[in-house]
């Protein structure tokens, strides 16, 4: 399967939906592929016109979904079709719900101590039969890393969910990537959190209405400096299309 590209101030994200973002998955599952695959939402855009690295290591990542009601305004805005956000969150719930039935082996990296662990119990309730062979918390120096790719290697996960935060998440799956040798890597940000009930998703109408941005930045204080990158994004994005 090959998606359209929409390049969104230099970062290229594809236009798909939820349904062929998870089926493409399968498939580099399917296929051990070795990918590495991003959400972008605003956010991350704006991040990437600054970090070089960031933006190289999402242009030569296998896919990059347009996570983020931000994203999907400002592909179409260029005048290209996006049909709908797809979500790090959703793409990650998608997934575990079809990996008892696909057999696929996950494993959960990042997020405060105790946190994935609590997101592994829920994941074993909503999903019965799933396998998460194996957790590890997000805060570690350098010293640790070949300890955690050791943890990651011998756990022999389809998956790997990464929550490190941007851009530490696809800076560390992109530098060892080749030494973990797992057929998908994906960076999803607060998404162990949600699960573990220390953060909650906007409501649904909030998501419908596309506000869950604003929902974040008003709950969580230190995103509130954050909402201020979105008129600057806008703002940008408008002037990209001249
Ligand atoms: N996090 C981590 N290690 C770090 C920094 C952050 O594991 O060194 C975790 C943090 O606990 C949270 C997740 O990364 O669970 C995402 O953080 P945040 O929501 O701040 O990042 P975003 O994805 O919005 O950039």
């Amino acid at each position: 399967m090959s998606f359209q590209k929409v390049d969104i101030l230099g970062v290229k994200v594809a236009s798909l939906t939820m349904d062929e973002a998870v089926r493409q998955v399968e498939t580099y599952m399917d296929d051990k592929a070795g990918v590495l695959i991003a959400t972008a939402n605003a956010e991350m855009i704006m991040r990437a016109t600054q970090d070089g690295v960031l933006r190289k290591i999402l242009n030569t990542s296998a896919l990059v979904v347009p996570d983020g009601a931000g994203t999907v305004w400002a592909a179409r805005h260029l005048g290209h079709p996006m049909p709908e956000r797809v979500a790090g969150y959703d793409l990650a719930q998608r997934l575990m719900c079809q990996a008892p039935k696909k057999n696929r082996r996950i494993f959960f990296f990042g997020s405060a101590p105790g946190v994935a662990d609590q997101a592994k119990r829920k994941a074993e309730q909503m999903y019965p039969g799933i396998q998460i062979v194996g957790t590890r918390n997000g805060f570690f120096s350098s010293a640790d890393e070949a300890d955690i790719v050791g943890q990651i290697k011998d756990a022999r996960p389809d998956l790997l969910l990464a929550a490190l935060g941007v851009p530490k998440q696809e800076k560390w799956l992109h530098a060892h990537m080749a030494e973990l040798g797992v057929p998908v890597s994906i960076g999803v940000g607060g998404t162990f959190d949600v699960m573990a009930g220390i953060m909650k998703r906007a409501p649904l109408w909030m998501q419908k209405a596309r506000l869950e941005w604003l929902f974040r930045g008003l709950l969580q204080p230190k995103r509130a400096g954050r909402l201020l990158v979105l008129p600057h994004f806008v703002f940008k994005v408008r002037a990209y299309k001249k």
